[in-house]
């Protein structure tokens, strides 16, 4: 019995760390990613390619390189020609996939910037080439961390921006494929200018996170992140119209710490600059009367405005209600002279001074309105000021907090959330409603 009940034990041991390889076991087709560095418009004619160590030359086998032959030498001008590439003038031809150079070991180097991995030259219509470095997912993310966040926030929090750049990377894999990579280098995807991203501090958060990926039900979440929600996140649905589970509101309060830049912004805009802005998108509806919020999530996000003119109304949804007008987020306030919240402003009475509060971002005193003991009052003592500032007012004031689309993982809130001793895990799941890790 006992000798039966052993080898049923071993047995159950060898089916879960079965289970376990192969569920940590990332997926081979996503160990490689490439990355464009130049393409489209900034295709090239030639670059120039250096390594220390020496290369090796092949070709791309989808992400997989095929080393053909050991190149002498350690620096090159790489340019395309016909039927292959053309090497410190040298001829040389490419006829599986596309051309493409790793070095021995260490990094290699693209007009002065230095890479992991390897480069692979695609001629393009216009007789230029696309130049892309294809590269191991960690050694991405761990460059991605560094330009993403700051490498001197808490390891924590650099350990959810790790998870995050990873998990974007699988669901944005086929963004740019047309054009033969999967990232661009820009914040159209993920910031990324090789080993100028990688600390200390950035590796540790890719390796301890190696592998790692944010998960809803078995898929890999769209991990989207922003700079600052502004005190809450926002819907998917409310900002791209497209529902997604785990991209909803969820309150913030850390986002709004003093050491944020970007958890207040204020911008100004008259019925003039609301007409022009208006005409340049080609519509016309009159001489603008009112300018307003009618539709906001629960934590006062928006998603509807509507501009009155004497000749018609124009509605502006979802991101449009950031982009339009080029606000930094779509959490904000309208008041002005169109409005009544103008008529009847609220001001903060503090020990060490008084403000009007044209938008109502009531916070404690460890936040960074910090006005010592302050008292709210209703306007009704100093009617008279607010009377004359309304009737010579032509403007309307956009109060709001954030910085992006607010939708997932704030940065800010998650530097503030690490600070406060949460980890990785625990942010991600703050953000990501319903999600784990694996
Ligand atoms: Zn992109």
């Amino acid at each position: 019995m006992r000798k039966y009940f052993s080898a049923a034990f071993v047995l159950v041991i060898l089916i879960l760390a079965f289970v376990f390889t192969s569920v940590y076991a990332i997926d081979p087709k996503y160990q490689t990613v490439k990355i464009g560095l130049y393409y489209s418009s900034t295709a090239k004619s030639e670059v120039a390619i250096s390594s220390d160590s020496g290369f090796e030359a092949g070709y791309m086998d989808s992400n997989n390189f095929v080393a053909q032959s050991t190149l002498p030498g350690t620096t090159f001008k790489v340019s395309v020609a016909s039927g292959g590439v053309t090497i410190n003038d040298v001829f040389y031809s490419v006829t599986n996939g596309n051309f493409a150079l790793r070095p021995l070991s260490g990094t290699v180097s693209v007009n002065n910037t230095a890479y992991r991995g390897g480069v692979e030259f695609i001629p393009n219509s216009s007789g230029l080439m696309t130049v892309i470095n294809f590269v191991d997912i960690n050694d991405y993310v761990a460059a991605v961390v560094g330009k993403e966040m700051s490498p001197t926030w808490h390891i924590e929090a650099l350990k959810a921006q790790a998870v995050c750049a990873r998990s974007f990377c699988i669901t944005a894999w086929n963004k740019h494929s047309s054009l033969g990579f999967n990232l661009c280098p820009t914040q159209d995807c993920q910031a990324y200018q090789g080993i100028s991203g990688e600390t200390e501090s950035t590796v540790r958060a890719a390796t301890e996170t190696k592998d790692q990926f944010l998960m809803y039900g078995n898929s890999v979440a769209e991990a989207l992140y922003s700079s600052s929600g502004g005190g809450s996140t926002g819907y998917a649905k409310y900002v791209w119209g497209n529902d997604v589970a785990y991209l909803r509101a969820v309150e913030d309060p850390y986002d709004l710490g003093s050491d944020n830049p970007r958890a207040y912004w204020t911008f100004t805009l008259t019925k003039e600059e609301i007409k022009a802005k208006l005409a340049k998108a080609s519509v016309d509806i009159g001489d603008i009367t009112d300018f307003r919020v009618t539709g906001a999530d629960e934590y006062g996000r928006t998603y509807e405005v509507t501009i009155y003119g004497t000749n018609g109304t124009y509605v502006l949804k979802n991101d449009k209600t950031r982009s339009f007008f080029g606000f930094y987020s779509q959490k904000y306030t309208i008041t002005g002279s169109g409005t009544e919240s103008m008529h009847q402003p609220l001001y903060a009475i503090g020990t060490k001074g008084a403000q009007v509060l044209s938008s109502y971002n009531v916070q404690s005193a460890t936040g960074s309105c910090n006005l010592g003991d302050f008292y709210i009052q209703s306007a009704t003592s100093t009617k008279q000021h607010a009377q004359s500032s309304t009737q010579t007012s032509d403007s309307y004031i956009i109060n709001g907090s954030g910085w992006g689309h607010g939708l997932g993982l704030s940065q800010y809130g998650a530097k503030a959330r690490a600070e406060q001793g949460y980890n990785y895990i625990e942010i991600l799941q703050h953000y990501y409603v319903g999600t784990y890790v694996q």
